[in-house]
């Protein structure tokens, strides 16, 4: 294990903000994981973990103690199936989930085929439930390995134990900070179809008769999010972001009613999805581009991509301060007129 000093964050994050942390750490097995988590303790340095950086702002201060980055790596697949016919994969949580995705679809396996083109780690993925076009990570984990820094043990839980909701788990709520993920097991479906329920991948298909692959389905999905800048491309200046800056709200049938009011005042009609427990999901983009925050948006070195109204992003030398003053602007004007308070999706570090 090698201890780096005073290291810049901002390159470790696809944001490409952040000062330095006081401590590095890159371990590649889960011993390297331990020593960390032990060296941290004895020297009394708040301990942060790193997967892609994918889903973080990273204060301008950077970070006062160790930051552990996730590089275990390997994709095993176990050898037959399991008791519903599924193919178990064992990934180490430091891989690249969307090499994970490309390895999937080259063994036949269907069930993570709509998350192709997500940035970041494999251990990064059941924190906030990764989903998008109709799929999310909660359908295909089988179990987490974690070391609970409780009490230093090495633990397998299962799904259920992982509490799985819309962008959430215990890994971001209840026992947040508590587990380093070590190794994620998913399972998939040896030959089965691709997903193809959300509208953009139906257009996307429309009018073919022979159902997509599932290789055909990752080519579309990555097409689909390279044209929202939800596909980090070098030099693409729409991609230097932590994806979706806002999640989008769940709200009881009461706060719904009330948007909808808001909505028909202005003679507008609200597109909401049916969410768990008679909640209503409303599109984030939606209240974000109807507030004035166009695509495009945008002051000095920040704005919104011109791609995708939920995406704030760095068009060069952003400050992190710069990407909070734009939160909070958006988040102020869409309460003040529509009555929602939005959620920040990306983790804050160090703030
Ligand atoms: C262009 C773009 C598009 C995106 N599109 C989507 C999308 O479609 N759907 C979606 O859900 N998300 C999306 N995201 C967000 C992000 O990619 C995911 O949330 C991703 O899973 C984060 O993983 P990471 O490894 O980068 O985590 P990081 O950003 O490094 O960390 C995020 C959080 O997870 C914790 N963490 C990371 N690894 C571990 C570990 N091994 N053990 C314990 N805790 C850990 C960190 O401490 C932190 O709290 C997008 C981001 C970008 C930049």
């Amino acid at each position: 294990m090698v201890l780096q000093e005073n290291i810049p964050l901002a390159p470790h994050t696809t944001f490409k903000i952040g000062g330095p942390t006081r401590y590095f750490v890159e371990a590649t097995n889960v011993g390297d994981v331990q020593e960390a988590v032990t060296l941290a303790r004895s020297r009394n340095l708040p301990l942060f973990v790193l997967g892609g950086g994918s889903n973080l702002v990273v204060s301008d201060a950077g970070w006062p103690g160790l930051v552990l980055k996730i590089a275990i790596p390997g994709i095993e697949q176990r050898s037959g199936h399991d008791e519903n016919g599924r193919v178990v994969f064992e990934v180490g949580a430091g891989e690249s989930w969307d090499r994970f995705v490309w390895h999937a679809v080259m063994a036949q396996c269907a069930g993570v085929e709509c998350l192709s083109g997500i940035p970041g780690s494999v251990g990064g993925t059941p924190v906030q439930n990764v989903g998008a076009y109709g799929q999310e990570v909660a359908e295909t984990i089988e179990s987490v390995l974690a070391l609970d820094l409780k009490d230093g043990q090495v633990r397998e839980l299962c799904r259920e134990a992982c509490g799985f909701n819309y962008r959430s788990s215990i890994f971001n709520t209840t026992e947040r900070e508590r587990f380093i993920i070590l190794r994620v097991t998913y399972a998939l479906l040896p030959g089965g179809e691709p997903r193809i329920g959300y509208a953009d991948l139906k257009r996307h298909f429309e009018g073919r008769e022979a159902p997509p692959s599932l290789a055909e389905t990752r080519e579309a999905v990555r097409h689909i999010r390279a044209l929202k800048g939800m596909l980090i491309v070098p030099g693409e200046p729409d991609c230097q972001s932590a994806g979706s800056f806002f999640k989008n709200p769940v709200l009881s049938e009461a706060q719904h009613e009330e948007l909808q009011r808001r909505a028909s005042e202005r003679n507008l009609s609200l597109p909401s999805y049916p969410a768990l427990e008679k909640n209503k999901k409303v599109s984030a983009a939606w209240l974000v581009e109807r507030s004035g925050f166009t695509k495009g948006y945008g002051f000095g070195h920040v704005g919104i991509s011109s791609k995708h109204a939920l995406a704030i992003v760095n068009h060069g030398g952003a400050t992190a301060a710069e990407v909070l003053a734009l939160k909070d602007q958006i988040q102020q004007r869409v309460e003040e007129i529509w009555g929602v308070r939005l959620e920040p999706e990306p983790v804050m570090v160090g703030f």
